[in-house]
């Protein structure tokens, strides 16, 4: 037999490791020391009140003759997909129901969308950027092209239109670098794509943190996206599902490569590979889309970006460059002094005490900076701005 040799080129170890490594080791040291994290990607408030109580009473419903549900339609149950729909039309986009995939989370469905692509093609990649897009397509043995992301671009880059490209990777707002595209900015990313024949995975995992009214939260905001974009969104970061697992994908029935709809490929690969979400699971992230649920959700989201206002008043000042963390959970900075990430890293961990992620660890770009995360508690979170303050 024969391996994928692809995994020959993958790093061997995957950021958050050697971060919890270097925790570990450091904790050994000092036991008697408390560490703060920034670092995590992970939510920390539980789940809102309406989604847990939909969340018992359908898995209490499990175990009730009367109210057992098997398998569940192939795309999701029709009740969870009607309340996406209704959830996209508060930014005016109209999505079918037959264009929505319910999943288990969208790290998944980021995956496994290209087995809908061969591996002769393209791929570009903003560089720094979630790593899962690099490692996916680098397992397929994909030629990858990165997109420069650089404080001269705001870290939003823009198509060159004379580059290459059959599937492109946008995340916005941006993990790592909280930045978000305007819509003149996808606009021209949509034309671009038109133009090559490409597809757009456009990743708004992140799209619930956008406050400004006039920055998109979809791709469909945009015209002529049905017809080169694929979007994958997750309730992991707006809902707190990420124990939970639950996400959704737009596949447009516009979306038409080499004569096959990529809807009905999605579909046909979904319904092979994949048996659906769970109905408790489903009936939970419903109750996140009802009007009590998105409340909920929004008040959460509120403890999370105050975390972000107040990290933004220490870094700025103590006059550390950084951006992002207004429509997102993420602050991007600049280590000071010329400091590598690594390094960076470790001065925080022995002199404050505190974790944060590596820049460098989301592609070569992320060198020199550092993604602080907003995602702790109020708490925690002051405190650990106090440690950087009172070091910095
Ligand atoms: N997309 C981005 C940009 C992310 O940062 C993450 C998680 O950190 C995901 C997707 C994964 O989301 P999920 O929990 O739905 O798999």
């Amino acid at each position: 037999m024969k391996i994928n040799e692809n995994y020959r080129s993958l790093e061997t170890s995957y950021l958050f490791s050697q971060v919890a490594a270097k925790r570990a080791a450091y904790e050994k040291a000092h036991p008697d020391q408390r560490i703060l994290s920034l670092g995590i990607g992970d939510v920390t408030r539980p789940l809102p009140e309406p989604v847990t109580r939909a969340f018992t009473e359908a898995a209490a419903g499990q175990g009730d003759p009367a109210r057992f549900h098997g398998y569940g339609p192939e795309q999701g149950y029709p009740f969870l997909r009607e309340a996406i729909q209704s959830y996209y039309r508060r930014f005016g986009v109209d999505i079918p129901l037959s264009d929505l995939f319910v999943s288990d989370g969208a790290k998944c469905d980021l995956g496994n969308l290209l087995d809908l692509f061969d591996a002769d093609n393209t791929v570009l990649i903003p560089d720094p950027v979630y790593p899962v897009y690099r490692d996916t397509n680098q397992m397929a043995g994909r030629r990858i092209s990165y997109l420069s992301a650089v404080p001269e671009n705001d870290f939003l880059p823009m198509p060159d239109p004379e580059q290459k490209a059959d599937i492109i990777y946008l995340c916005s707002p941006n993990n790592p670098t909280g930045n978000v595209y305007r819509k003149e900015q996808l606009s021209e990313w949509v034309d671009y794509a038109n133009r090559q024949g490409a597809v757009i995975l456009f990743d708004a995992a992140y799209e619930a943190f956008v406050t400004d009214p006039s920055l998109p939260h979809s791709i469909y905001e945009i015209e002529g996206a049905r017809t080169c974009a694929i979007e994958v969104c997750s309730l992991s970061k707006t809902a707190g599902f990420t124990g939970t697992r639950c996400g959704y994908t737009v596949v447009p029935g516009e979306l038409i490569r080499d004569g096959l709809s990529l809807r009905s490929m999605w579909l046909r690969r979904q319904t092979t590979k994949f048996n659906g979400v769970s109905y408790p699971v489903q009936k939970a992230a419903a109750a996140a889309f009802s009007e009590e649920g998105l409340a909920a959700c929004r008040k959460i989201l509120s403890v999370y970006q105050s975390n972000a206002r107040l990290m933004h008043r220490v870094l700025k000042e103590a006059g550390v460059w950084h951006t992002g963390g207004v429509h997102s959970p993420y602050l991007w900075m600049k280590c000071p002094q010329g400091q590598s990430s690594w390094e960076f890293f470790d001065r925080l961990l022995e002199q404050a005490q505190v974790i944060g992620t590596p820049g460098c660890g989301f592609g070569a770009g992320g060198e020199g900076f550092f993604r602080l995360t907003a995602f702790g508690t109020p708490e925690d979170t002051a405190e650990a701005m106090e440690r950087i303050r009172r070091m910095l």
